[in-house]
């Protein structure tokens, strides 16, 4: 699913957050959203998902204008900062909350065998009946994006997702999540503040600065030479 931003804008009382941003990401690609924080960022994010109104300008999910899709309809899964698993419910429960309440209807046996099969994805198998504080934060991780897969979306947010775990941990993760989305080809946009992580993981990185896109490039173009990487432009 190709999306496209066209001169967005978004103001929360008197202050604008996001000042007319226009944005093209291709079928398939992975973006990152890359800049300092509250440079816009996640609400760019929320307003993708529909959490968030635009209060100027257009965001299109192929040809259809995102404001005539129900937010439910929109095909997209959120991996939120912090993960917000649910504490009371187990890694399995967890995985398969957004399938029981989505208007697709399925059975108990056809959940139970998709939070199997994405167990597996997320290499997470033999954890399913733990409870989020019985695992460690890089799984809690995973839980949280295999939740995100678990209603098949076209198009997959995913907001600062490593920001709270340690760097070995947060190496690895990249790598599994472009695996993940060389396999499944979903088109991805990533948040975070984390140039080196922005520059190694996106096909195309888009850098933010008080609302505005103040550089888009792929990575080399973006940074000619990978030591520029720590004198990006908004630092
Ligand atoms: P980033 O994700 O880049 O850190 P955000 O998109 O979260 O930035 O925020 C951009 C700016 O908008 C910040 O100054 C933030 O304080 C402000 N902002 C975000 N959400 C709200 C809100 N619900 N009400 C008021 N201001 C907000």
């Amino acid at each position: 699913m190709e999306i496209r931003l066209d001169n967005v804008i978004k103001t929360f009382d008197t202050f604008r957050a996001v000042h007319g941003v226009s944005l093209t990401v291709k079928s398939g690609e992975l973006i990152a959203l890359l800049g300092p924080s509250g440079s816009g960022k996640t609400t760019i994010l929320r307003m993708v998902a529909g959490l968030e109104y635009a209060d100027g300008g257009h965001i299109y999910f192929g040809d259809q204008d995102a404001t005539d899709i129900p937010v439910r309809d929109r095909g997209v899964g959120f991996v939120f900062q912090h993960y917000a698993l649910f504490p009371h419910m187990t890694v399995a429960e967890n995985i398969g909350f957004g399938m029981s309440v989505s208007k697709v209807k399925r059975s108990k046996a056809e959940i139970a065998a998709r939070v199997d099969q994405l167990l597996s994805l997320v290499k997470l198998k033999g954890l399913g009946d733990r409870f989020p504080a019985q695992i460690s934060g890089g799984q809690r991780q995973r839980v949280a994006l295999a939740r995100a897969l678990s209603v098949d979306p076209k198009v997959l947010l995913l907001d600062e997702p490593f920001g709270a775990l340690d760097a070995n941990v947060r190496h690895d993760l990249r790598r599994w999540l472009r695996e993940i989305h060389d396999e499944l080809g979903i088109t991805t946009i990533f948040v975070t503040h984390d140039q080196e992580e922005a520059l190694d993981l996106a096909d195309r990185v888009v850098i933010l600065k008080e609302g505005k896109i103040v550089q888009e490039g792929t990575p080399q173009e973006v940074c000619r030479d990978p030591k520029d990487a720590f004198v990006l432009k908004f630092l």
